[in-house]
């Protein structure tokens, strides 16, 4: 009997580490969780509840306001991953917009959101046979986690990914913009204080600015497989 083991994939903005962490979970019928969504749907409250915009930010009322967001995932047999809901609502299109990703970096920062969102993800994660991927899953949320992951690729590669999906979406957007964010995010989530981004030097490091989906797909999966065997022997 294979044992189950919990695999954090980490990483700078647009990496890729979601669309390889959902490949994965499918593969070993493993739970795939993203939990930028969960900072993601934290800042669609507190944007329509007018709590942040360009110029304010309504730290205290959002610290209060935590209680009342429940964020829950629902697998969606159609797409083959599990959508977020805020509050019962289905938010996952709503929270790829750009006007979600200009505000997510600094909610994020913010210890008591940290705190509510890591909590969930330790419940989450507890029986594991789980793919997280995030910022913070090897350095914090999991740090014994059997195998972590972290991603990383020029800005450049980056947004360029990001441009081509965002446009694919429909969405409005300047590849200068999309840059922009990509460094930012970049900055404010390794910079912060609480949890910033970080590789743990037991994570492994894969640079794709030159490798195909499958490529890593192929690499990732070999390196969980191994692992799962290693932690199945124990
Ligand atoms: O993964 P994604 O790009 O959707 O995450 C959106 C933002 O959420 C990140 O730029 C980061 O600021 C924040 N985040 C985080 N910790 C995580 C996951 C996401 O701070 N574990």
């Amino acid at each position: 009997m294979k044992k189950k083991i919990i695999i954090a994939i980490d990483g700078h903005s647009s990496t890729g580490k979601s669309t390889l962490a959902k490949q994965i979970a499918k593969t070993l019928n493993y739970i795939y969780i993203d939990t930028g969504a969960m900072y993601r749907a934290v800042t669609y409250y507190a944007l329509k509840n007018n709590l942040i915009s360009a110029n304010h930010f309504d730290k205290d009322k959002l610290i209060k306001d935590l209680d009342k967001i429940k964020i829950d995932f629902k697998f969606n047999p159609d797409k083959g991953f599990a959508e977020v809901y805020l509050n019962g609502k289905n938010i996952e299109t709503d929270i790829r917009k750009m006007i979600v990703s200009n505000f997510v970096s600094d909610i994020a920062a913010v210890p008591e959101v940290r705190e509510k969102l890591v909590a969930q993800q330790r419940e989450i994660g507890q029986q594991k046979g789980v793919v997280m991927d995030g910022r913070d899953i090897g350095s914090v949320v999991f740090p014994d986690a059997e195998l972590k992951i972290f991603m990383t690729a020029k800005p450049e590669v980056r947004a360029e990914r990001r441009y081509k999906e965002l446009k694919e979406k429909g969405q409005n957007v300047s590849k200068q913009d999309v840059l922009n964010n990509v460094i930012k995010r970049d900055k404010i989530d390794s910079e912060r204080s609480t949890s910033p981004l970080i590789q743990t030097t037991d994570a492994i490091r894969i640079d794709n600015s030159h490798l195909s989906r499958e490529e890593q797909f192929e690499m990732v999966l070999n390196l969980a497989k191994q692992k799962i065997q290693d932690h199945s022997e124990k």
